[in-house]
């Protein structure tokens, strides 16, 4: 895992100096994520894939379609048949700022409605003393229950891009206290829609 580090952050060095100081955070979090693969591993799950591209085209009531796409940090498969896989994605926070954001989160349910078959979701964050999964709400409230959110993401996009082809106002969601010292309000039409 050393080497492998190395070797991944040799080019990025070569290329930018400061990057070392990533190096560096990284190689103090590899005990504790070593840690937390092998929890992972005890509890049957293996990794499968990592910065997977997934797309998926939503058609729209006008006969159009958007496309959703994004790229999902790592997908982890178990061994039984059937089974979905789990969608991980890591963040160098901690454990609780993701959690205190987790009820308005869409990341998760995004990755699933992109995926299709995922059972669960979360957040792999780094920056505590032992490294944690943190679950994305739909997936712990049982079978179904992300992929039913990741379906509501879904309407959620074909219905906004529905009204936008329509002819849909889209007002700005400033802040009064930051938009009064802002000098692009003529730009996102602030004071305009
Ligand atoms: S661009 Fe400026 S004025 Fe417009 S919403 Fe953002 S902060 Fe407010």
């Amino acid at each position: 895992m050393q080497d492998c580090v190395g070797e991944v952050f040799a080019p990025a060095i070569a290329d930018n100096f400061l990057a070392t100081g990533w190096r560096l955070r990284w190689e103090k979090r590899l005990p504790a994520y070593l840690d937390w693969q092998r929890a992972q591993e005890a509890l049957g799950w293996r990794w499968a894939q990592a910065e997977t591209r997934v797309s998926r085209v939503l058609p729209l009531v006008d006969g159009d379609s958007v496309e959703l796409y994004g790229r999902i940090d790592r997908i982890d498969q178990t061994r039984e048949t059937g089974k979905g896989a789990s969608l991980l994605d890591y963040k160098t926070q901690t454990a609780k700022v993701i959690r205190e954001r987790l009820k308005d989160d869409v990341q998760l349910p995004a990755y699933a409605l992109l995926h299709g078959d995922a059972v669960q979701a979360a957040y792999v964050a780094l920056d505590d003393e032992r490294i944690a999964a943190v679950a994305s709400v739909a997936a712990g409230e049982g079978d179904g229950v992300l992929l039913a959110a990741a379906e509501a993401q879904g309407q959620r996009l074909q219905s906004a891009f529905a009204c936008m082809h329509a002819g849909a106002r889209l007002p700005a969601h400033g802040v009064d206290s930051v938009c009064q010292w802002c000098e692009m309000s003529g730009l996102c039409r602030r004071d305009y829609v």
